[in-house]
């Protein structure tokens, strides 16, 4: 075994995988976790765990790997993070923990979310449950949303020994982890409800079909239903779209929507009646990680599909892996390419997809060179569904049933970083809510944040 590479995980076959919806990557099994584990240095100045956004305890998870004591690296991961399983899974580990590794300077980096994942994986299939620490203080927090941010701040208050109980618009909890990330990168019922299992045993309630600012305020939770503090994670799942003539048409769909309907509703699966429109030539628009999903999704649904970019391979904001996921299982990819106009037939449908050719220009404020248009470079794109992956911002149905909640122009709570605090007493929010779209783990440790915001704040009054 060459000890600057990392031991490889074993993969389906992208051939066979573009056909299905099971999981692409099969994770280590114990030979190749112990494996990999032993390439760690268990260096003196670790820089990984400073990678990592909730600071998990890198080097000593990974050399109980390395010994074979398994139930103690999982031990050493909830205390830092209630949903390994997941971040294994899908965090930006090459810009983070493994961005920051030091046996990656001469070669490859420790494959630590792979062994976070082997880790999540092994302790549920072996029974581990977190423990439950502290006794119940009295005081009833509310939760909106049950996405990664909701959940934490949820979990981590529970074992402080608060009430919690979590409201859910949608009828599953997990936010993006449910309706969003796709079954073949992030399974459902094996892995994201397992982890969701593990917070309500910590002691949190989760009520799911209720959409506050509508079914009820936060005025009137905190006046009438008795919780003294609220932690806002609601997300950001208000899809962008570009404006462009045709965007009204039949055959356009947000990710969003596309996706919800996939992985909430089930649409690729036969035995569920919330079918989808499956589309046989479909132009995804946009090249982030939500763009790569959409893409392979409607590449298994059977369609044959093109993302449409409008800057080149170095910019595109998506992960490498699903980059590379994406381009192996035969997605076409038009780099510096903008549409223009989706065209439609007589019925209203869509037919194609006008497009211009980019070259990159300076960098702007995203410190990305800026594309800018060539003329008289326009051409067609075929395709009869068109799905729009520009990105998201928060719905601003709650800051505006919220009297004096402080939001941005972007549509953004504004709250402090540290603690979640908002401009309303008893108020924090954290994660895309805040943020904007952005990762799972710093909705994690927004999450934590509040937290430990809602704990300073009632421990005070
Ligand atoms: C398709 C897709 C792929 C992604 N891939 C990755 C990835 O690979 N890696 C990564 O790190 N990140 C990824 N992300 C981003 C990541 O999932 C999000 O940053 C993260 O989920 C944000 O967590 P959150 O808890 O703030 O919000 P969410 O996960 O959005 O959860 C918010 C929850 O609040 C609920 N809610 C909203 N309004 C109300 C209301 N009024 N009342 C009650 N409930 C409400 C929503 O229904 C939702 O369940 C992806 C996102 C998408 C959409
Ligand atoms: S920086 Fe890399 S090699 Fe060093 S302790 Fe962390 S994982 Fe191990």
């Amino acid at each position: 075994m060459d000890a600057m590479k990392k031991v490889p995980v074993r993969e389906q076959e992208p051939k066979v995988r573009a056909a299905n919806f099971q999981e692409v990557c099969y994770g280590y099994n114990e030979e190749e976790a112990v494996a990999e584990a032993a390439r760690c240095l268990n260096c003196k100045n670790a820089k990984c765990t400073g990678g990592c956004p909730v600071s998990i305890d890198i080097p000593a998870f990974v050399q109980e790997v390395k010994g074979h004591n398994f139930e103690e690296a999982a031990k050493i991961i909830a205390k830092s993070s209630a949903l390994p399983a997941v971040c294994g899974r899908v965090c930006p580990q090459e810009s983070q923990c493994e961005g920051q590794c030091i046996r990656g300077i001469k070669g490859e980096p420790v494959s630590i979310g792979k062994l976070e994942r082997f880790v999540a994986d092994w302790a549920r299939e072996n029974g581990f449950v977190p423990e439950v620490t502290a006794d119940k203080n009295g005081k009833k927090v509310a939760v909106i949303g049950s996405g990664p941010a909701g959940l934490t701040c949820a979990g981590d208050l529970a074992k402080l020994g608060y009430e919690v109980t979590i409201f859910e618009a949608l009828h599953e909890p997990g936010g993006v982890l449910t309706y969003g990330i796709p079954e073949f990168r992030l399974p459902k019922q094996g892995v994201v409800q397992p982890e969701i299992d593990n917070v309500r045993k910590l002691g949190v309630k989760i009520e799911t079909n209720v959409v506050i600012g509508k079914a009820v305020t936060i005025d009137e939770l905190m006046d009438d239903e008795g919780y003294q503090a609220v932690f806002i994670g609601s997300g950001a799942g208000l899809p962008k779209f570009m404006g462009i003539p045709g965007e009204n048409a039949n055959g356009v769909f947000s990710a969003n929507e596309y996706l919800t309907r996939s992985n909430l509703m089930k649409a690729f699966r036969d035995d569920y009646d919330t079918p989808i429109v499956a589309g046989k030539k479909v132009a995804v628009v946009g090249g982030g990680n939500v763009a790569m999903d959409a893409a392979r999704t409607a590449l298994r649904l059977g369609a044959e599909v093109h993302i449409v970019y409008r800057r080149s391979e170095k910019e595109l904001p998506a992960r490498a892996e699903e980059v590379h996921h994406a381009k192996e299982e035969g997605i076409i990819f038009n780099l510096l390419t903008n549409p223009v106009e989706i065209n439609t037939d007589d019925k209203g449908w869509v037919s194609g997809l006008t497009v211009r050719k980019m070259e990159l220009g300076e960098p702007d404020a995203s410190g990305r060179r800026r594309p800018v248009e060539i003329e008289g470079s326009d051409f067609t794109i075929e395709a009869d569904t068109v799905i729009m992956a520009l990105g998201t911002s928060p719905n601003p149905l709650i800051s505006s049933t919220t009297e004096g909640l402080e939001t941005n122009r972007h549509q953004c709570i504004v709250a402090d970083e540290a603690n979640g605090k908002t401009s309303r007493e008893g108020v924090f929010a954290g994660g895309d809510a805040v943020t904007g779209a952005a990762t799972v783990i710093l909705a994690m440790e927004a999450g934590r944040a509040g937290a430990r915001g809602i704990h300073e704040y009632l421990s005070a009054k």
